[in-house]
């Protein structure tokens, strides 16, 4: 799960890390008050949308009187924000940060993350910072540097040593650097992240530095025991198939191809995505109704998939070992029969009680293309979604 820039701030700002001080607003009455409150030659509007590179697509603005304030916030407020990470149709912007405006003198990048092939946590920093930094990490990667985090040890003096000589401190920001990195980590741990990016890390007018903006991620395994987390969960910014599949304790991420697939066990949804892709088709979805699939949930799985207007024709591919075919049968059944599905339907069902799951597909009078095999069910629903 994803934290907004505003409050991962305000976690910055109680952990002691430090950041400009702004508040978010709502609407630009709100935003106007705020700005009311803060003693600066002018104030930057931030977009607060789950997304990153929002300063080269218009989601920061530099403003310098209250005329261009209320115009900066009055255009990004209810627009729909396109940036080079965002969603194709972008962001919608409900919130906007208003933060006084800083003196910059350098832009750092530091971020604190799972180094997974590692097992763990990792540092990375560059003085290179900014809103270039995936084009530094694609043409200097010498410019970027990597620090590994012992976790019986936590953040040692020779990290922070290392770090500040990359990005050329002073003795006194070196010591506030090494304050930054502990309370980082802390923060990490404590709140069970798995990102935490500063890009960038500033150094202020008067050599002090600051956190311009801030990414946090949360780790969603973590979230039953982390509940004030949850609670800035902002599901506004978030796929809506997915938000209801969390409802369903449903796995299910949309993808773009055009061909949706059901499938019980990750990895089996795996092998069907990849067999898909091998029959020349485009899979639409992953979706892992879980081991313990029941006639229920395979019917909102199918009401999920059929959501999705690409959705051209359906692959069903259940292996039924702890869930029974029977009632997967069921499931599909009254899943089809209450979206009222319009797209073929091909079912390969194996394992357990699989001769009554055919037979009850089969009884069922509807539509449904039967596959023998994974081959068999990959070459007819990709023909399906092509109309042949
Ligand atoms: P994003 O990473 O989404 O593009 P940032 O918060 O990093 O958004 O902002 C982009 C750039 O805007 C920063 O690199 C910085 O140069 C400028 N900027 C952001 N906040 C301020 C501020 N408070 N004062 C002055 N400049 C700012
Ligand atoms: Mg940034």
């Amino acid at each position: 799960m994803n934290l907004h820039e505003y409050q991962a701030k305000n976690l910055f700002s109680k952990y002691g890390i430090p950041v400009p001080a702004g508040k978010p607003a709502h609407s630009v009455k709100e935003a106007m008050r705020i700005a009311s409150e803060f003693e600066s030659a002018g104030w930057v509007v931030k977009a607060q949308v789950h997304a990153g590179g929002r300063g080269k697509a218009g989601g920061v603005k530099i403003t310098q009187t209250r005329d261009e304030l209320e115009a900066a916030v009055k255009s990004m407020l209810g627009s729909q924000l396109i940036t080079k990470q965002s969603a194709p149709t972008g962001q919608p912007v409900n919130c906007v940060l208003i933060q006084g405006l800083s003196d910059i003198a350098a832009e750092f990048y530091l971020s604190m993350l799972v180094d997974r092939a590692k097992r763990r946590i990792g540092i990375i920093a560059s003085r290179a910072g900014g809103m270039d930094i995936e084009e530094v990490a694609a043409t200097e990667p010498e410019k970027i540097i990597n620090v590994t985090i012992d976790p019986t040890m936590g953040v040692m003096n020779h990290h922070i040593q290392r770090i500040a000589f990359a990005l050329q401190l002073t003795t006194e920001q070196r010591k506030e650097l090494g304050s930054l990195l502990k309370a980082m980590y802390r923060l990490f741990n404590e709140k069970d992240l798995s990102l935490i990016e500063i890009n960038p890390l500033i150094i202020d007018g008067d050599g002090h530095l600051s956190a311009l903006d801030a990414k946090v991620s949360v780790d969603d395994n973590a979230l039953f025991r982390q509940i004030t987390i949850e609670d800035m969960r902002d599901p506004t910014q978030e796929d809506e198939k997915e938000n209801i599949a969390r409802r369903f304790d449903l796995n299910y991420i949309t993808l773009d191809g055009n061909i949706a697939c059901m499938v019980n066990g990750a990895g089996l949804a795996m092998a069907t995505m990849d067999i898909i892709k091998l029959h020349g088709g485009d899979p639409a979805n992953f979706l892992d109704v879980g081991g313990g699939a029941t006639a229920d949930k395979v019917a909102e799985a199918f009401k999920l998939i059929v959501s999705d207007e690409n959705v051209k024709a359906i692959l069903v591919n259940i292996f039924g070992g702890i869930v029974r075919c029977d009632l997967i049968a069921e499931g599909i059944i009254q899943g089809v029969t209450e979206v009222g599905v319009n797209v073929p339907v091909v079912v390969r069902l194996e394992g357990t009680n699989v001769e009554q799951g055919k037979q009850i597909l089969a009884e069922s009078h509807l539509a449904i293309i039967p596959a023998d095999d994974l081959s068999d069910a990959a070459d007819k629903v990709v023909k399906a979604s092509k109309g042949e």
